[in-house]
């Protein structure tokens, strides 16, 4: 078993690894377990943080983590990073303890190089894994700060069954297809769910505006936004609102706030060498985690706009690991393929 002390690792202008990964939440940890456990020796650089997260990613922000399977009790956020990096670990994947800051994806071997050592001699790989993740785009709300994870969430998945939100009334700000779908599951937990939407009309497809304005439990507050969160100094008890056509502003008095906003995803490494969609995420076929690069895999939150959720980080990362183990084989034995 290796020791658990990787994390400094001085750069290297000779260091040529067979797989790269960048970034460190449950994708590039699951990654790294199943690319260690084929005995290709993966370099996983966690990070130092990386897009404001520390190494281990978003999780290591939240406290419990309810549904992230075999643990039936739950497990803290950061406890459960650990874990998965106790795991990559075992199995002998390098953690480097540094951002990626430069990269260049037009040959291969792809040349990448470290934050601060961007105009030495980069390092290589044949094959790199990108899963540096995305962070939910914030309001900057005055009080936001106070309450964030305090009655502010930006996962109703996530965050909407604990019990400072059971039967109480609740808002979504937004008006996308998440908004529509995280206000339509808070309406399991909350006594009403009032849905702020910036404009006169939703931005989210037909059959979910459609399942929204039609659920009983919810209301939509056309033309507003929010200006302010107000609380006891612990938990959030009353959101300002402003209609935006009137001028007027009043209270609304929720207990929890769910941002639907969209996400921003960590692509600004890679977005001029990559495919990316309209906002930002890497582009990959259907059904796999390659992108517009023969040899450069994304797997995680970078890629999925939809599901955001670390089990599906964690599955797209087993792929992204399977995928690159495959091209690798078949490099060795000198297949071609398409
Ligand atoms: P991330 O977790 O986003 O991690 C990416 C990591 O890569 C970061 O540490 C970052 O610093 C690093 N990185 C980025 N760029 C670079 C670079 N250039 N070089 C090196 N490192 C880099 N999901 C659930 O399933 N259940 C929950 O209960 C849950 N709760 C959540 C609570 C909160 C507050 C938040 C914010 C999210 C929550 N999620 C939850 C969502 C879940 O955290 C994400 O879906 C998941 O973490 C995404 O994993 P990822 O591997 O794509 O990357
Ligand atoms: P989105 O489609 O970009 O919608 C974001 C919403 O937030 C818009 O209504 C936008 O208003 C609003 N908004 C943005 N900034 C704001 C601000 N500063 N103040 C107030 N409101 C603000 O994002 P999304 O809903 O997360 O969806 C992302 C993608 O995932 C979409 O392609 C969506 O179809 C997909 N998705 C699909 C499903 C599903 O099919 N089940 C579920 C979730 C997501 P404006 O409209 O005025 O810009």
């Amino acid at each position: 078993m290796a020791p658990l002390t990787n994390g400094k690792v001085p750069k290297s202008t000779t260091m040529h690894s067979k797989v790269v990964i960048i970034g460190s939440g449950p994708a590039g940890h699951t990654a790294a377990v199943y690319l260690a456990r084929a005995n290709l020796n993966p370099v996983l650089f966690e990070g130092f943080m990386a897009n404001g997260f520390a190494a281990g990613g978003q999780l290591t922000t939240t406290t419990d983590v309810e549904n992230y399977p075999g643990f039936p009790s739950g497990i803290l956020g950061p406890e459960l990073m650990d874990k998965f990096r106790e795991q990559s670990i075992r199995f002998g994947t390098q953690i480097i303890t540094e951002t990626v800051s430069k990269i260049d994806l037009s040959a291969r071997p792809f040349r990448y190089w470290r934050e601060s050592q961007e105009y030495e001699e980069p390092e290589t790989a044949d094959t790199i894994i990108i899963a540096t993740g995305a962070s939910a785009k914030r309001l900057g709300l005055k009080g936001e700060v106070t309450y964030w994870q305090s009655g502010i969430s930006a996962c109703a998945v996530c965050d909407g069954a604990v019990p400072i939100f059971r039967n109480q009334p609740l808002a979504v700000i937004g008006g996308g297809d998440s908004a529509a779908e995280e206000a339509t599951y808070l309406t399991k937990y909350g006594s009403h769910v009032y849905v702020l939407v910036r404009r006169s009309e939703l931005r989210a497809s037909k059959i979910m505006a459609k399942r929204l304005m039609n659920n009983p439990k919810i209301s939509i507050l056309w033309n507003t936004v929010a200006t302010e969160c107000q609380g006891d100094g612990d938990l959030l008890k009353n959101l300002r609102i402003k209609n935006v056509t009137t001028g007027e502003e009043r209270d609304l008095p929720v207990r929890g706030l769910f941002y639907a906003i969209g996400h921003e995803p960590a692509t600004a490494l890679v977005r001029s060498q990559l495919q990316t969609d309209p906002d930002g995420y890497i582009i990959t076929v259907p059904g796999t985690t390659q992108t517009s690069v023969k040899g450069v895999f994304a797997a995680g939150d970078v890629q999925d706009k939809r599901y955001r959720q670390a089990i599906t980080s964690a599955g797209s990362g087993c792929m992204a690991a399977l995928e690159a183990e495959r091209l690798i084989a078949e490099e060795e034995e000198g297949i071609e393929e398409d």
